[in-house]
């Protein structure tokens, strides 16, 4: 799967999913499936894609909803996927921050057309797409390369285990929010109910421990009492 590019389906019809998964990876992407607009976020969260396929109808809430949430911290391509003519109305008046719409039904054709046309749009013109999307905030010192998962702290580049990268990069994308045990949790392992809180915490002091390594005054990770952990606003 190395070097494939990774796409994922934010689709509550597994049916549908099912067909989409497949005629993704016959044209050579790596696609990922979540069913809820929550798990295609929290995937998000964990780790980069090159582009999102995103269901409007979704079981928790509209695609629209999920998209605006992205558009906070990314400008990855979406294709929005529409049930409904009042959908696509909204998709085509409204600046949601899709690149791409197709209605339903489609073919996979279509669909793997679309995706390998919008790639190439981010490609040759990254800067066309992304130009109303605010950058990612991106905490003082700090550089998060998405692609080779690598950090780079006051200069020095860290170590860090996967979990410990996911981490970070989830505190560290949004400073002065504070996220729960459970959010982290949900964000940066694969299986979260076969881990506990405290897992949350020795990650957390391992990292700290890396990033003191690096600037010992700087200690930008928060802990907040019975709510769970930020990345230090402004700091
Ligand atoms: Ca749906």
């Amino acid at each position: 799967m190395e070097g494939r590019p990774r796409i994922l389906i934010i689709e509550d019809e597994p049916a549908i999913a099912d067909t989409l998964l497949y005629a993704l990876r016959t044209e050579g992407f790596d696609p990922e499936w979540c069913a809820t607009g929550r798990a295609g976020l929290a995937a998000l969260a964990a780790k980069p894609f090159a582009l999102v396929v995103l269901d409007v109808g979704l079981p928790d809430g509209s695609g629209f909803e999920v998209c605006k949430r992205i558009r906070t911290t990314s400008a990855v391509p979406v294709i929005f996927l529409t049930a409904r003519n009042s959908e696509l109305d909204r998709v085509l008046g409204l600046e949601i921050g899709g690149d791409d719409y197709l209605v339903k039904p489609f073919s996979p054709r279509e669909l793997t057309a679309r995706v390998k046309a919008v790639l190439r749009r981010s490609a040759t013109a990254p800067t066309s797409g992304a130009a109303a999307v605010p950058p990612p905030p991106v905490a003082p010192g700090l550089m998060v390369d998405e692609e080779r998962c690598t950090v780079t702290f006051h200069g020095c580049p860290l170590e860090l285990t996967r979990y410990e990268f996911r981490l970070l990069r989830v505190l560290a994308a949004k400073p002065g929010r504070v996220f729960s045990r459970e959010q982290l949790m949900a964000a940066a392992w694969e299986d979260p109910g076969a881990s506990l809180d405290r897992t949350v915490d020795a990650h957390i002091k391992l990292v700290r421990a890396k990033l003191r390594a690096v600037a010992p005054e700087a200690d930008p990770i928060v802990t907040h009492r019975g709510l769970g952990y930020s990345w230090r606003a402004g700091g």
